[in-house]
């Protein structure tokens, strides 16, 4: 799943009560992993349980570091101690006097949960305490203990290379001036057809249609091209001959 798509949804699933206690979110990137957690760890605390950071009081105290029920177990590489683990489930069966409700702990590496640690971990995640939620993240999900994982709402994070990848390429092209827009089309003719039209959907659903509204139509035209003709340099020409037109 996309980033934005699976916050979105979980945002929802807040407001409605009805959120998953524990997620193990899958991706071979420990900095994405990372990212997606403190985004999402973020939205939970935030008072307005806004997407962006709406600097409100507790999006403030996340950019310090100073949210007393959000913890951060495992670095990404060591095991995790099952000491570490106690003391979480002895912080956070605490009653708690911030404003926020929820209690949130994101363990880095749950491939790294061995037997104890991970029985340990296990109790928790089958009778957490109100209103707790667990972002476990794994670069390798195939590893983590299957009745952990069992017990986990698995989200496969969508690899972010290929987002940016079509947010820079198209907004690259368009960047251009309008005769160089032209010679883009050697770099689109070399590229994987199935890479460029997903690339061109990404593009569509994501950049397009708020900021280049006149080309969006085109754009849906070359996807339809790419997948179901067989004349795809020719659509190619087309498209960027239609864009330099009218950017
Ligand atoms: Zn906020």
């Amino acid at each position: 799943m996309k980033k934005r798509e699976t916050l979105e949804k979980f945002i929802e699933q807040l407001k409605t009560k009805k959120m998953f206690s524990s997620i193990l979110v899958s991706n071979d990137n420990q900095d994405n992993l990372n990212e997606f957690a403190n985004e999402f760890a973020r939205i939970i605390f935030c008072e307005n349980l806004s997407i962006e950071n709406d600097q409100c009081v507790n999006c403030k105290r996340f950019e310090n570091k100073s949210l007393a029920n959000l913890v951060f177990l495992g670095d990404g590489s060591l095991a995790i101690n099952k000491s570490d683990v106690i003391e979480l489930m002895h912080k956070f069966s605490l009653t708690t006097n911030e404003v926020n409700k929820f209690k949130v702990y994101i363990l880095a590496n749950a491939e790294n949960l061995k037997n104890e640690s991970g029985n340990a971990l296990l109790k928790f995640i089958e009778e957490p305490p109100e209103n707790t939620i667990a972002i476990l993240l794994t670069k390798n999900k195939s590893q983590v203990l299957p009745t952990i994982k069992s017990r986990c709402k698995l989200i496969v994070l969508e690899n972010k290379n290929r987002n940016d990848n079509s947010q820079n390429l198209i907004e690259e092209i368009l960047g251009k001036d309008k005769n160089t827009i032209l010679l883009s089309n050697s770099e689109l003719k070399k590229m994987d057809k199935s890479e460029l039209i997903g690339i061109l959907e990404e593009a569509y659903s994501r950049t397009i249609i708020k900021k280049y509204l006149n080309i969006a139509e085109a754009t849906l035209q070359l996807i339809n091209d790419l997948k179901f003709t067989f004349q795809t340099n020719l659509a190619i020409d087309v498209f960027l001959i239609h864009v330099s037109e009218v950017i």
